[in-house]
């Protein structure tokens, strides 16, 4: 099976709705989509994705009603962030609703839910009347994929359509908040930034993303979004790009360097550099590296999730 590359939304969902595996365009990244009540298209998720069974998936629907319908409570403080980051790529860990399998929570008993922003996956979503299960459409621990050419690569025959809806907006998972004793509780770094997180709740949130071997959001892994070559992660990169060993940098300006030398945003943008991210440690995995120095950005907005995950693909 060679997967179809597509861009109707129509087809999509009726394929879905046929207990097909489908990847759906995200503002964060691409996902791999199934019907979350079918418990063999989530079983066929975990294994097209050589998922751990300990590593649950995230529910979408296309409204905030629609998708909150699968939490069994929800705190004040989860729907304020409903009502201000929705559409968006916030992910809201909730207790969960009788009616999600076991294998989707991986036995837990809190969902992961979200309202994803990009109008394709949300027209796939108004056509369902079931949640949609999609974790990133890549193999477990590597890279997250950014355009639909990026899917076909790693999963392309492992799925039946990708519906392409260009390259994602934001390039950064989502942010994960759980509420652990009703507590608002970052446990994955991602494409909200936690500032906006307290600007909204009016108060400081706990943010827990260190890793352990089974841990409470897999995005917590040491290793992780891996490239699968050598990688050092420092303040300031002195030296050029080898072809043994790439550079990349942030906001090294226009001065002109070899073809070994990359820049996450040559202005300094922190949007940018997180809608390059995987594209570039792409680029370090497919282009006959050894080894690769990557700077680290400024520690704030979505600079905090970006380093997050270049020091996870550093281990
Ligand atoms: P992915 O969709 O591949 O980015 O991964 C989904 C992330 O959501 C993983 O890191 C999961 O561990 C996390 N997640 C899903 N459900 C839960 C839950 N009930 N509690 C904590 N984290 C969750
Ligand atoms: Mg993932």
């Amino acid at each position: 099976m060679r997967a179809i590359i597509g861009t109707d939304p129509e087809e999509a969902a009726r394929r879905l709705s046929a207990g097909q595996l489908v990847a759906l365009p995200t503002e964060t990244v691409y996902g791999l989509g199934g019907n979350a009540l079918n418990a063999t298209a989530v079983g066929n998720i975990f294994s097209a994705k050589n998922r751990p069974s300990f590593d649950p998936l995230i529910l979408h629907q296309s409204t905030p009603d629609r998708v909150l319908a699968y939490a069994d409570s929800v705190p004040d403080e989860a729907q304020q962030l409903a009502g201000a980051c929705w559409p968006g790529p916030l992910t809201l860990v909730l207790p969960r609703a009788a009616a999600i399998p076991d294998l989707v929570t991986s036995g837990l008993d809190t969902v992961a839910l979200r309202v994803p922003a990009h109008p394709l996956i949300r027209e796939v979503l108004d056509r369902v009347d079931f949640p949609v299960a999609a974790p990133s459409a890549n193999p477990f621990g590597y890279v997250s994929p950014v355009t639909a050419a990026h899917v076909a690569d790693q999963l392309g025959d492992r799925i039946d359509y990708i519906l392409d809806g260009g390259p994602c907006r934001v390039g950064l998972e989502s942010t994960i908040v759980a509420f652990p004793r009703g507590e608002p509780t970052v446990l994955r770094k991602g494409g909200t930034a936690v500032e906006d997180i307290e600007s909204v709740l009016g108060r400081a949130v706990a943010v827990r993303t260190v890793s352990s071997s089974r841990p409470a959001a897999p995005g917590m892994l040491v290793s992780h979004y891996s490239p699968g070559i050598a990688l050092r992660v420092v303040d300031r990169a002195g030296e050029r790009g080898t072809p043994d060993h790439a550079v990349v940098r942030f906001g090294g300006g226009t001065e002109t360097r070899g073809p070994h030398d990359y820049d996450l945003s040559a202005r300094g943008d922190l949007d940018e550099a997180a809608r390059n991210l995987f594209t570039v440690l792409r680029q370090l995995a497919t282009g006959g590296y050894g080894s690769a120095t990557v700077e680290l950005v400024p520690e704030h907005g979505l600079g905090r999730a970006i380093n997050d995950r270049l020091r996870r693909a550093s281990k």
